[in-house]
């Protein structure tokens, strides 16, 4: 018996994947010149998968306030803002995300993973029971776990069958804590808020929406889609991620609830973990100020994502949701699925290749992502690309 037997059956599968081309979960980008372009295997490659929502990772404020921050307060925090204290930019961020968001209490995690594990776990104990859609991303199904609550699973974005499991839990004296997404990162498509939130009123229940793709991209303030929704009030409790359209790394947990404050002394994925870092604070903050203030991105982004999406319907591909800046077309295997995606590189645009285990029912996926920062040039290569691949494919396989 050795510790690695466990990996025994990843070889053949991988090995599987990468004798198509290369290794799809390696990809090194050598040089990244853009928000929208790198250089890989030495050629310009347009990125079409990197959920950079609004672009903002070049954004020149964004880098000054970095800079300065670095060069004033230093590399890092070098430890958790239990032991080594709060700098004063955490706590102006905390405010900063407050005050779009329109929540009081705001807390800061190293990483929207972290967000979600110290946030469910803590806020949720053996006594109480947690209601999941079935889709929702790893990091919840793992704060589930640490919580070691009661966990329900209903049927992805159905409140008909969210509503049926709370009503056969009957008046059983738990509290319950129903979580679910704003934008869900597989098929790009959003959870129906509003009749979650009525399901949630009638039962008495708490409500917990992931905006990690949708903080900056939905809502007239780009709150997120609780805000689009017209549904904010009705959200216990906000998680959101720096990682996407803030350009940068860390994450939050956001409530309209004053006793939400003590979850930082109740969370150890808060407590036990260095606080990130004085240049990644600053450059969030600038980027939240740009969320507020510049509607724009949003615009451009959503013109970018129907250009795509029509254009990739029109091409034939079968794609998993109406317009949303994710952007998944369906495969019919991972042969294919694999094939497809090494052919989109060899052309100069690099999307997500997502199998299974990481797909909701088991499909092959090419996922794009849109950002504020692709060029109408850009995303017209793109589509080239996909048309390439779509006859190649036609040889192959007629039917599709
Ligand atoms: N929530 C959702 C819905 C996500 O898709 C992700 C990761 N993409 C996370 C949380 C984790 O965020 P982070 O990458 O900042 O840890």
């Amino acid at each position: 018996m050795d510790l690695f037997d466990k990996f025994d059956e990843l070889p053949g599968r991988y090995k599987r994947i990468v004798a198509q081309g290369r290794n799809p979960f390696g990809v090194e980008m050598e040089q990244i010149t853009s928000p929208t372009q790198v250089v890989i295997e030495g050629k310009k490659t347009i990125l079409a998968g990197s959920h950079n929502y609004l672009g903002l990772t070049f954004d020149e404020d964004c880098i000054e306030a970095g800079r300065t921050a670095l060069a004033e307060q230093g590399t890092g925090t070098t430890g958790s803002r239990i032991a080594n204290g709060t700098f004063r930019g955490h706590q102006k961020l905390e405010q900063k995300l407050g005050e779009i968001l329109d929540l009081p209490t705001v807390i800061v995690f190293p990483t929207g993973y972290q967000a979600n594990l110290g946030a469910i776990a803590g806020l949720a104990g053996s006594d109480d029971t947690i209601l999941i859609d079935a889709d929702c991303h790893a990091c919840i199904y793992d704060g589930c776990k640490m919580s070691g609550a009661t966990v329900v699973r209903f049927r992805h974005n159905s409140p008909e069958d969210l509503d049926r499991r709370l009503s056969r839990l009957g008046d059983e004296n738990s509290n319950k804590l129903i979580i679910t997404e704003g934008l869900f990162s597989m098929y790009g498509d959003t959870a129906p808020l509003k009749e979650i939130a009525e399901v949630k009123r009638n039962h008495s229940a708490y409500l917990y929406v992931d905006e990690a793709h949708s903080v900056g991209v939905y809502g007239a303030r780009g709150r997120g889609l609780a805000e689009q929704h017209d549904v904010a009030d009705d959200v216990d409790f906000v998680v959101g991620t720096f990682s996407k359209s803030l350009g940068s790394i860390g994450g939050f947990c956001a409530s309209n609830h004053p006793k939400a404050e003590y979850l930082r002394y109740a969370s150890r994925p808060y407590m036990f973990t260095a606080s990130i870092s004085p240049a990644t604070i600053a450059t969030v903050l600038k980027a939240a100020e740009h969320i507020a203030e510049k509607p724009e991105l949003r615009e451009r982004l959503w013109r970018n994502s129907e250009h795509l999406h029509s254009g990739l319907s029109e091409l034939g591909y079968k794609l998993c949701s109406t317009v949303s800046p994710i952007i998944s077309a369906e495969m019919p295997d991972q042969e294919t699925a694999v094939r497809c995606w090494n052919s989109l590189l060899d052309k100069g645009v690099y999307v997500n290749l997502a199998i299974p285990p990481g797909t909701p029912k088991g499909e092959c996926l090419l996922r794009a992502s849109m950002s504020a920062a692709h060029t109408s040039e850009e995303i017209d290569q793109i589509l080239e690309a996909y048309a390439a691949v779509k006859r190649e494919v036609n040889k192959i396989r007629p039917d599709q």
